[in-house]
């Protein structure tokens, strides 16, 4: 009898697990297009929105598209055709989206710009980010910070660079730099030599960092290369152009006692940039943590798709020339020397042992 008590347990509760699995793994199909995986970010942020949609018993179809604009549009008619609920984009040209987003919007998925804004489109449901202005901020203070700005007076020596101009993060980061730089390049106490400013000149397409590297290659031998002039800082957007900027300065000479490492900024804390900063290449990044942005995303999708109201969203900040779309905007912080340990690593984002 107790034998039989036992075993009809054990079946209950191997039923329950059943269907909750059942249950769970009930929810629905939910596409997500990231950009490419030549950045560390996006396949931190490719394995946190999937892990998590999947924890929540969602079906997830990840798909990458090596930065290939025709690539990610295949992929997205693609994905429209299996009937997903909702679709999670972070786009590589975010203009370019509109005719397959109406497919998408005729078929009642919910669609979320993630992180990069999908534009001229009505189409898009919710974004959700960083404050990305605050992230230009953030870089630019670092640069003044690195300089010794305003103990020191300078003037110093600065180059600007800029993301690519088919995302319109790039533009909001560019501003929100230059929303601290300008009134010190007026005043003079910053000097950008090459006198090349505005996202038309300094910006890089495909947030590429072989083409940052051979700008930053002109940039030198055309306006440092004779009567002792040194760059003393770089406003680099992305840890990715920020290490191909350091390898056109090493090639010249920097990191020497003689010319010593200009303070180059970042964006992304990635792996190897985080190493850069701990051997006094790179003077700073800014962290984003992915895994709080995949965790609103998600959330936010699970919501709607529960038939709820997301709140706390930022209706002001991003028109996408057709529309405000309703956002998430989480918080930046600047990392650097002093405090990598404790955002980066002690949060678990790095493991201790890959940076060494
Ligand atoms: C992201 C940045 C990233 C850049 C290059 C931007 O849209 O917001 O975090 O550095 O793309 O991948």
């Amino acid at each position: 009898m107790k034998i039989i008590k036992t075993l009809v347990a054990a079946l209950a509760v191997s039923i329950a697990a059943m269907s909750a699995t059942a249950y769970a793994a009930d929810k629905g199909l939910v596409g997500v297009l990231m950009p490419t995986k030549t950045s560390q970010r996006w396949i931190n942020d490719g394995d946190a929105v999937k892990s998590q949609l999947e924890a929540l018993g969602y079906t997830v179809d990840l798909q990458y598209a090596q930065d290939d604009i025709p690539n990610q549009l295949s992929q997205l008619e693609n994905e429209i055709t299996k009937g997903p609920k909702a679709l999670i984009i972070a786009s590589i040209d975010g203009t370019t989206m509109s005719a397959a987003l109406q497919k998408a919007n005729d078929a009642g998925v919910v669609v979320v710009a993630y992180d990069r804004l999908i534009k001229k489109t009505g189409n898009v449901d919710y974004y959700t980010t960083f404050d990305n202005f605050g992230v230009g901020v953030i870089q630019a203070n670092s640069l003044l910070k690195g300089l010794g700005y305003p103990d020191k007076k300078g003037p110093f020596n600065i180059e600007l660079f800029g993301g690519s101009p088919d995302d319109n993060n790039a533009f909001f980061f560019y501003n929100g730099a230059m929303s601290v730089l300008q009134p010190l390049i007026d005043s003079k106490v910053l000097v950008v030599k090459s006198g090349q400013m505005g996202m038309d000149k300094v910006g890089t397409l495909r947030w590429l960092a072989a083409t940052a590297q051979a700008r930053m290659d002109n940039l030198l031998s055309a306006n440092y290369s004779s009567g002792g002039a040194r760059v003393d800082g770089v406003l680099s957007p992305y840890d990715g152009l920020s290490r191909g900027i350091i390898a056109s300065l090493r090639a010249v000479g920097y990191g020497t006692a003689d010319q010593p490492w200009p303070v180059v900024t970042g964006q992304d804390a990635e792996t190897a940039s985080v190493k850069a900063i701990i051997a006094g290449e790179q003077y700073s990044t800014v962290f984003k943590d992915t895994r709080d942005l995949a965790k609103a995303t998600v959330e936010l999708v699970d919501k709607v798709l529960s038939g709820g109201k997301p709140d706390g969203l930022d209706t002001k900040t991003y028109n996408n020339d057709v529309k405000v779309v309703p956002s998430i905007l989480l918080t930046p912080h600047e990392v650097d020397k002093s405090n990598y340990q404790k955002l980066v690593v002690d949060s678990g984002y790095i493991k201790a042992a890959d940076l060494k």
